[in-house]
């Protein structure tokens, strides 16, 4: 059978059992994706007039499902769940679903399993936790078709237009929502804030790429601006990006290009800075959830310090109390971002031969050690011919491992979800990893680190065919 179609089957099959049940809790990943994954789900069985309840949590470790085991009488697991089938069936039997998109453990398909990876579909670009659940609530209900915008939300915070925009089922999910009303694309300047950023603050905050001269240099931006003849303010207002005129667009885009170039710049990483960018059409003008990375970032905001129900609340609908909170909480992953970089890049990233590693210890969080180490390459700080590991410490003393790696290397063979699940596999049985091609994490304990970092050593020389 056509594995799309097989793929749709499985679908119809699982929003049909959801639709049956009551008094459902939906445990989701406290990412941008799985927040958006469980907004989706939650604002279907809303509509459905089915009570539903909400957790978050970091990832499904065996502990995780003691905590979680009294709140629903069905389970949806949602952005994770692909890895832990098995021992999910010995603690709710048939009485759950898991919808996800990551490395499956096992490629048998069967019914409390939707994950469009064991159809072919490759989860780490083409479909996100939140278009797996897109596809299961627009099966339930015509109606659903605006949750599309989320599902871009959901795709975007995983990053998975890293390569210029969406593809795949994702980019067929972003047409849908361009028919539903709800979502625009064009081509444009991809920097961070093109919505809601005062021009300046735009590019003073720059960080994929570093804009030389620009980023952290607000006199100079002012500068730059005022030679290009681009106005800061109109009618009293700050402007941003999406306020200027196409003229002025075109004149800040060549005179950018013009400036990585004349400070060398390769050409490639001139060129990522232009891609589809996504708008959220219903959302206000100014606001930051008119922009599908800026709204991810929020809901990054909220998940990744132990507030995921306020960026959940955001995607159910809320744009008054809860929105306001996500703002604030904005600013504080900001900063806790910048000083994680900061940190890392005092205290040296080590280059061995298969990858780049450094150790933050416990001077950064377990739930942005893995940001932290993404944005290394867009600093410059890194360079993209190797994958990068970094490790944390969950707060129980063992070690969160956040793995890194670009689609070039993932190209030659790199599957980092695949390295760690070996690596782990082992190790003790308090050590588990997973994840993507391109990205993923594990928990490991402190006495095995010497032997998982020669194992993934090991790992990722073969797999790039290292002699
Ligand atoms: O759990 P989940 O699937 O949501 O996480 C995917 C992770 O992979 C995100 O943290 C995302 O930022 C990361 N990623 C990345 N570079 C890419 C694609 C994904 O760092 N090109
Ligand atoms: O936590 P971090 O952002 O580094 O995770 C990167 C990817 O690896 C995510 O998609 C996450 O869901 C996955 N992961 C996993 N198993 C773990 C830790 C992370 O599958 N134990
Ligand atoms: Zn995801």
């Amino acid at each position: 059978m056509n594995e799309r179609k097989a793929l749709m089957e499985r679908v119809k099959e699982t929003a049909d059992t959801i639709l049956e049940k009551n008094n459902i809790a939906v445990i989701h990943h406290y990412d941008a994706d799985g927040i958006t994954a469980a907004g989706i789900i939650g604002k279907a069985l809303e509509r459905a007039g089915i009570k539903t309840g909400f957790r978050a949590v970091k990832q499904l470790y065996s502990e995780t499902l003691e905590e979680i085991r009294d709140l629903g009488s069905f389970y949806v697991f949602a952005d994770f769940g692909s890895s832990y089938i098995e021992e999910l069936k010995k603690a709710f039997g048939e009485e759950f679903v898991v919808i996800d998109h990551h490395q499956p453990k096992s490629i048998k398909r069967e019914k409390i399993h939707v994950n469009p990876m064991l159809y072919g579909i490759d989860g780490g670009r083409e479909i996100s936790g939140s278009g797996s659940c897109y596809l299961v609530a627009r099966q339930m209900s015509k109606k659903n078709r605006d949750l599309s915008a989320l599902a871009v939300v959901g795709a975007v915070g995983d990053m998975q237009d890293s390569q210029g925009k969406l593809t795949g089922i994702n980019a067929e999910i972003v047409e849908e929502g361009i028919k539903a009303g709800v979502l625009g694309k064009k081509r444009d300047l991809r920097l961070y804030g093109r919505i809601s950023r005062p021009l300046t603050q735009f590019l003073e905050f720059a960080s994929n790429p570093i804009l030389p001269g620009l980023t952290a240099n607000s006199e100079n931006c002012i500068a730059f601006l005022h030679e290009h003849g681009i106005k800061l303010k109109e009618a009293g207002q700050w402007r941003s990006y999406e306020d200027l005129n196409r003229e002025e667009k075109k004149k800040l885009s060549t005179a950018l290009i013009l400036r990585l170039s004349a400070h060398g710049e390769p050409e490639w990483k001139i060129q990522k800075m232009f891609g589809e960018v996504y708008t959220l059409l219903k959302e206000e003008r100014k606001s930051p959830l008119r922009d599908a990375k800026e709204f991810a970032t929020l809901l990054n905001a909220t998940g990744r310090h132990g507030q995921a129900v306020i960026g959940l609340k955001v995607c159910l609908g809320d744009r008054a109390e809860y929105y306001e909170k996500t703002k604030r909480l904005l600013l504080e992953h900001r900063r806790k971002l910048r000083q994680g970089i900061e940190l890392v890049k005092k205290e040296g990233i080590q280059e061995k031969k298969a990858y780049y590693y450094f150790d933050a210890g416990d001077r950064i969080q377990d739930s942005l050690v893995g940001i932290v180490a993404g944005m290394l390459y867009g600093s410059g700080a890194i360079s993209p011919d190797k994958p990068i590991v970094a490790l944390a410490r969950y707060e129980d003393g063992s070690i969160k491992v956040s793995a890194r790696g670009t689609s070039e290397l993932v190209r030659k063979g790199l599957n980092l979800g695949r390295a760690l699940k070996e690596c782990c596999a082992k190790l003790g049985e308090k050590s588990e990893g997973g994840g993507h091609e391109i990205a993923a994490g594990a928990r490991i304990q402190e006495r095995e680190r010497e032997k998982f970092l020669a194992l993934l050593s090991e790992k990722i020389k073969k797999q790039l065919k290292y002699t």
